[in-house]
């Protein structure tokens, strides 16, 4: 049997803590590929065009070897749930262990996704500790605790563990408001994305 992970998110733009979230996890389990997943009508988001994004994806993830770019979502209509693309995916790479790739906000609100508690038996988690209220890993970690705890409550049994990645400060949306503020974004996105950007005039206003 293979092992995948699934890496979904808006991806507006891509960023360095992205890309060694993606990298730490390909040496922390036993996953052959990364699949990055660019949400296409993202709950509870607004977002730059998927053209955009998903050509900033590409740019950022094609030098590497283990780093796929799925269309999955651009095949539905309607709001990109997670489920949803955990059963497409399914049927495309058949025989497959899953893990889901997730940054501690996100966890955290596991249970209230759309058929979470379904979802969340369906794949292994990794989860990215992220610098948001000023968390140390203990903290994270007590976090997943809790949602693991939650979950149980509700007789939903769930794996997990916490990437080893040095905790980053970087999100897209700290990129898109340093560029309204006129700021550089040099070395928090890749190079080609930066160019990108430029050339096409993002985020700007
Ligand atoms: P935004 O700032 O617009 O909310 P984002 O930086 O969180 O965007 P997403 O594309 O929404 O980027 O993120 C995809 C996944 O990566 C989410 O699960 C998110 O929690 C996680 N993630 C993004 N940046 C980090 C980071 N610096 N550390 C840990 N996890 C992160």
């Amino acid at each position: 049997m293979q092992q995948l992970a699934i890496f979904g998110g808006t991806f507006d733009p891509i960023h360095w803590g992205h890309l060694l979230i993606a990298e730490t996890a390909l040496h922390q389990v036993p996953v052959e590929q990364i699949i990055w997943v660019p949400s296409l009508n993202p709950p509870h988001k607004q977002a730059a065009a998927f053209e955009h994004r998903l050509e900033m994806l590409k740019l950022a993830t094609n030098d590497h070897p283990r780093f796929t770019v799925s269309l999955v979502e651009l095949n539905r209509p309607g709001t990109s749930y997670a489920i949803n693309t955990l059963i497409n995916l399914s049927a495309a790479y058949p025989n497959t262990h899953w893990y889901w790739i997730v940054g501690l906000d996100a966890f955290q609100t596991l249970p209230r996704w759309y058929c979470g508690h379904e979802l969340a038996q369906m794949c292994d988690w990794l989860i990215a500790p992220r610098l948001l209220g000023g968390e140390t890993i203990a903290q994270s970690q007590l976090i997943c605790k809790q949602v693991e705890q939650q979950l149980k409550n509700q007789s939903v049994s769930i794996k997990w563990q916490l990437l080893h990645i040095p905790l980053v400060g970087v999100s897209s949306s700290l990129i898109r408001q340093l560029i309204r503020e006129r700021q550089s974004i040099r070395y928090l996105v890749v190079e080609p994305v930066r160019l990108y950007i430029t050339a096409h005039n993002l985020y700007s206003k």
